[in-house]
């Protein structure tokens, strides 16, 4: 609200505990929610604030791009979106490895990436993967039962769904909700195989669905609805 030239933190609150702040038609009084007048309607002492929306896109990220602002050596995600679509402030939420595709949600809005990152919401991601070995029809169990790393570091259980299995190749699709580095490969070591492919095809309410690969797209309605749940 600050932003809007609501005044300094200290008439912030003031409003806040005054009862004069409403989004969404609901009274709010805590200062740590987040919002977005672009996204909702918020009044402040029976005024409508300007609409300022935050950015935010689903870019497909291609192999090869790091998920960084900037990079000496490499393109960025931040590269791959079109200048004039480049506003300040404007970051990858998470990160997947320069060799990894898929979907990569990048916003303005900070508090909102946090929010979708931070372990206690539990936001699922899911990933088409391949393998260089055999996926036995015990993998699922493997994985649901909660994976142990090479290194001893115990993982929350995930869901894995065989999708073609052979002798040296195999591929599958997981969902996890956790975010540990280079998670999804340090599991499939686990059972005792490597990746040789990974793409992640959805992230909390997005799906990355037919967008082509180094293509970026705006939030649909139904997912800026969805992204104003991790809101409260
Ligand atoms: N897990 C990985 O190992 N790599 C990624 O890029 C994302 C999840």
């Amino acid at each position: 609200m600050e932003q809007h030239g609501c005044g300094g933190r200290n008439q912030v609150k003031k409003l806040l505990n005054s009862r004069q702040v409403s989004v969404d038609g609901q009274i709010v009084t805590q200062a740590n929610r987040i919002v977005d007048s672009g996204l909702q309607e918020i009044k402040v002492a029976d005024k409508v604030l300007p609409e300022f929306s935050g950015c935010y896109y689903i870019l497909n990220k291609p192999r090869g791009v790091v998920t960084a602002r900037q990079d000496e050596t490499h393109q960025t995600v931040i590269d791959c979106i079109s200048p004039s679509d480049r506003r300040e402030g404007l970051y990858p939420v998470g990160r997947l490895d320069r060799d990894t595709e898929g979907l990569v949600f990048l916003t303005t809005n900070g508090p909102i990436g946090f929010r979708l990152l931070h372990p206690k919401h539990h936001v699922e991601k899911t990933y088409y993967v391949e393998v260089n070995g055999y996926l036995g029809l015990d993998a699922p169990d493997f994985f649901a039962s909660g994976v142990t790393f090479l290194d001893g570091t115990k993982c929350q259980p995930a869901r894995l769904t065989l999708l073609e299995s052979r002798e040296g190749h195999s591929s599958a699709q997981i969902q996890l909700s956790e975010g540990k580095f280079h998670q999804v490969k340090k599991m499939f070591l686990a059972y005792g195989v490597k990746v040789t492919y990974l793409k992640r095809t959805s992230f909390g309410p997005f799906e990355l669905g037919d967008l082509e690969r180094g293509a970026y797209r705006d939030l649909t309605d139904d997912e800026k609805k969805a992204l104003k749940s991790y809101f409260d």
